[in-house]
């Protein structure tokens, strides 16, 4: 459904329609994936969460932000999260978006920003994830990760199987955290694969490459398959627990998330929550068309 998956990602860029958003409160049934709309909201959906022993890295929503007031109001929110985390003594970690703090606007001012966050969470003994974006962002990104790294040793980022490059990025990055993913945008041929199995077969050697080289490996899928190859991968290669996790994102195939845990695998759900949940939504939308049936349920059930 390439048509629809176009769609949903055009929508999810439209910052008309993501400002609207804002102002309505949690609508369309992305109640369901987003985990409140305030620090109170989230810190119960943790401690829900870590009662089946999943732990959580936080998301407060916010993306592709252009202006400098509107970066530093979204970095003492997440300094906030993360000193509510700590407080509540909860089971989480924080996952921040670079383009959020300014990483459009200029590189050191968004450093700036980062490194108040990152050397917050440090003091807790805290992880922060890097997550990745767009394309123009991913070498910044790294070189953000990098550059926070001289100071502080709490931060690790994210693969996206879908470029080309992406095994040459986890080889590079293999002393870091790392999270793998399939990736979430529209990205040009010229950079990455478009083809679902390519994507997939290029996702499942990054996973093998990082489990085998890397210093920690998130498995971030909702993939019964890839989850599945996983499993076996770890057996046969005698993989520790301790060595990898499962992620999914909060309201996703949540029986599969309490089972994953019960069977004694480390879990961790990825909990975004906050106003601007628009773009993040639209993004689920896009890569899944039975998601739609989030939007629909809530429609009915009115
Ligand atoms: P898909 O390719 O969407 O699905 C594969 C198959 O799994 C489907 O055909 C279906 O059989 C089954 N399936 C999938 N979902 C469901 C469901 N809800 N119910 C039942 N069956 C289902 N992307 C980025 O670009 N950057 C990031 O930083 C990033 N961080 C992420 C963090 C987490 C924790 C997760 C889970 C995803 C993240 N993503 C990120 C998104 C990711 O790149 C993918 O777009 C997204 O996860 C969809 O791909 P998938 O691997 O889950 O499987």
């Amino acid at each position: 459904m390439p048509i629809l998956r176009d769609f949903f990602i055009a929508l999810s860029e439209n910052q008309f329609l993501n400002k609207a958003a804002q102002k309505y409160g949690l609508k369309l049934g992305a109640q369901s994936v987003v985990a409140g709309t305030n620090i109170p909201e989230v810190i119960e959906s943790i401690k829900e969460l870590n009662k089946h022993g999943i732990s959580c890295t936080v998301d407060v929503l916010g993306e592709f932000v252009n202006d400098r007031a509107e970066a530093v109001k979204a970095k003492d929110y997440i300094i906030e999260t993360i000193e509510a985390i700590h407080e509540n003594g909860v089971d989480a970690h924080i996952s921040i978006k670079p383009s959020q703090l300014g990483l459009k606007i200029d590189f050191d001012f968004c450093y700036e920003n980062v490194m108040e966050i990152v050397g917050t969470a440090h003091k807790y003994n805290m992880h922060v994830n890097f997550d990745q974006e767009t394309y123009d962002l991913l070498e910044p990104t790294f070189k953000l990760m990098e550059k926070v790294s001289e100071t502080y040793d709490n931060v690790g980022t994210v693969i996206q199987a879908y470029f080309f490059k992406a095994k040459e990025y986890a080889e590079k990055y293999k002393n870091y955290r790392l999270r793998i993913v399939k990736g979430a945008y529209k990205e040009s041929p010229n950079v990455a694969y478009q083809d679902k199995n390519d994507i997939d077969l290029n996702f499942i050697e990054i996973i093998e490459y990082s489990l085998l080289n890397c210093k920690f490996t998130s498995i971030a899928t909702h993939d019964h398959n890839v989850i599945n190859h996983v499993k076996q991968f770890v057996k046969d290669h005698n993989i520790p627990n301790d060595r990898f996790e499962f992620q999914m994102l909060y309201g996703f195939r949540k029986d599969m998330q309490l089972q994953l845990a019960k069977e004694g695998y480390n879990f961790c759900t990825y909990v975004p929550f906050g106003s601007d949940w628009y773009g993040y939504f639209m993004r689920r939308l896009a890569e899944r068309p039975q998601n739609i049936q989030l939007v629909t349920k809530q429609v009915f059930n009115k």
